[in-house]
């Protein structure tokens, strides 16, 4: 039997393309041809690699309005907002280039009666498990390290976002990777797995949630083999009594609704002390109002419909839920009339454990408002999740700022008095249920190497 996969255009419910899914015949031939194109990659120098990546990143530049219009079509992003997913990933091509020599340069030690070089050696062909909220990002930031490591790649995107995966193939073809040195598979979680247990594949890293996470990670773990995971989390931005107000209204607004709020590591529970909290609640509400939300395809969009039905009716349930729960709705909160997967800005108050608002994840545009009485209460409160991605703090008082953010955070990324993504030369990944494994900032090359300690007597 013959399976098929559609993708479909989240502002219209239109059916976009169909796709045919491979069988694992087809996918264990894709294996061998991937480690087969790693044995010659693996020996092409450091500098060959880097200038290929670095036409990979022209290329994006040249196509950024086609590619955006595909991220639109698919998943409903505004365009202006995929023109800058690509600018960005632009930059980790460039990043990885010039920084890759250097990363993965030998090192010299001494050692007791001789001498020692740790060399960092690829291992062979990497398996990518990608999801569709920034779907050439997520593409490009583990392919990119891992083929300057000298890895091969091999990629499963999401199933609604099918069409950017034939793209970014072609990509990598057009600047002049060597053939089979990144492929694409188009195949369900099923021959996933298999694909997990062949023994040519060295190492698997999957972005997505936490349930996605726990299956790939058992499987990895079953082989034997290592795994990255990027997963979800609940990040909380600490509003303090101090704040330069009207900055952190408008940061926590960007952090919050930037992709329709569908980003790991989104800000999504606002702690606010009591002095300002309702000052900053207000503000907060007043501006949420503006958001310009609709057809993603109108230069004036600020945010599209969600990427999919079912997580749009997903996230409207969590909704529910937390009201019936005692949250109260501000703002949104209410399906609107007509067709296409749109869920408005909305914000609660009165978020307390026991509402999926504060204990889960809210993967769409919807802000938690939490009261707090003071900075150790809302240090506590931030730190009171399963999930440990990122967080930020707002106070005219940077030095506390930087102490609360190193000392008491738990989590692998802290903002203070704004809001940035993912930055090309930092470390991007989180701990607790958040996952573990670092990608950019050179700690994404060396996630699957091999690092080889030669000793010199
Ligand atoms: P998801 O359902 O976990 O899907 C993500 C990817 O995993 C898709 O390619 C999906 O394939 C695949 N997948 C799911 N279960 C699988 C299995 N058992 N075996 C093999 N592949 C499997 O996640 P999502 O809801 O689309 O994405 C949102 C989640 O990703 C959120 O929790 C978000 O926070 C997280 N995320 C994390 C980061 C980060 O860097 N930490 C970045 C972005 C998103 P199918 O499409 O075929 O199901």
């Amino acid at each position: 039997m013959t399976n098929t996969q559609q993708t479909v255009n989240p502002a219209t419910g239109e059916v976009i393309q169909t796709y045919t899914q491979m069988g694992e015949d087809e996918v264990n031939r894709i294996i061998e041809q991937a480690h087969e194109a790693f044995l010659s990659w693996r020996g092409a120098p450091l500098t060959e690699r880097g200038d290929i990546l670095r036409q990979v990143g022209k290329l994006i530049r040249e196509r950024k309005n086609e590619l955006a219009a595909l991220m639109t079509e698919e998943m409903g992003k505004p365009l202006r907002e995929g023109v800058q997913e690509c600018q960005l990933c632009a930059a980790i091509c460039d990043y990885s280039a010039d920084q890759g020599p250097q990363v993965l340069a030998d090192e010299e030690r001494e050692m007791q009666g001789g001498r020692a070089l740790i060399t960092y050696q690829p291992q062979g062909v990497i398996y990518g498990i990608q999801p569709w909220n920034f779907p050439l990002y997520q593409v490009i930031r583990y392919s990119i390290a891992n083929l300057m490591a000298g890895n091969t790649v091999l990629l499963k995107h999401a199933s609604n976002v099918w069409g950017m995966a034939v793209e970014v193939e072609k990509l990598f073809r057009d600047a002049g990777l060597p053939e089979n040195a990144f492929r694409t598979l188009f195949i369900g979680h099923d021959v996933s797995d298999s694909v997990i247990a062949h023994p040519l594949v060295r190492g698997v890293t999957l972005t997505g949630s936490p349930k996605a996470g726990r299956t790939v990670g058992q499987k990895a773990g079953k082989a034997l083999k290592k795994s990255v995971l990027e997963l979800g989390s609940n990040d909380a931005y600490i509003v303090l009594a101090d704040a330069d107000l009207e900055k952190a209204v408008k940061a926590c607004l960007m952090g919050r609704f930037t992709n329709g709020g569908q980003t790991c590591v989104a800000a999504k529970r606002f702690i606010v002390e009591e002095a300002v909290y309702d000052q900053f609640r207000d503000a907060y509400v007043a501006e949420a109002r503006k958001i310009k939300y609709g057809d993603p395809t109108q230069d004036e969009t600020q945010m599209g419909p969600m990427a999919r039905q079912d997580l749009r009716d997903d996230l409207h349930d969590q909704v529910r839920q937390s009201i019936e729960n005692g949250a109260v709705c501000l703002l949104g909160g209410e399906i609107p009339e007509g067709r296409g997967a749109y869920y408005p800005p909305t914000v609660l108050e009165n978020v307390v454990p026991g509402q999926p608002a504060y204990d889960d994840e809210l993967f769409g545009p919807v802000a938690a408002l939490i009261k707090v009485r003071n900075e150790a209460e809302a240090m506590r409160v931030a730190n009171d999740s399963v999930y440990g991605l990122g967080g930020g703090i707002f106070t005219k008082d940077v030095d506390k700022g930087i102490r609360l953010a190193r000392d008491h955070f738990d989590t692998g990324m802290v903002n203070i008095n704004g809001y940035r993504l993912a930055q090309t030369n930092l470390p991007f990944g989180g701990v607790k249920d958040s996952g573990y494994g670092r990608e950019h900032g050179g700690f994404g090359m060396l996630e699957f190497v091999n690092v080889k300690s030669v000793m010199i007597v």
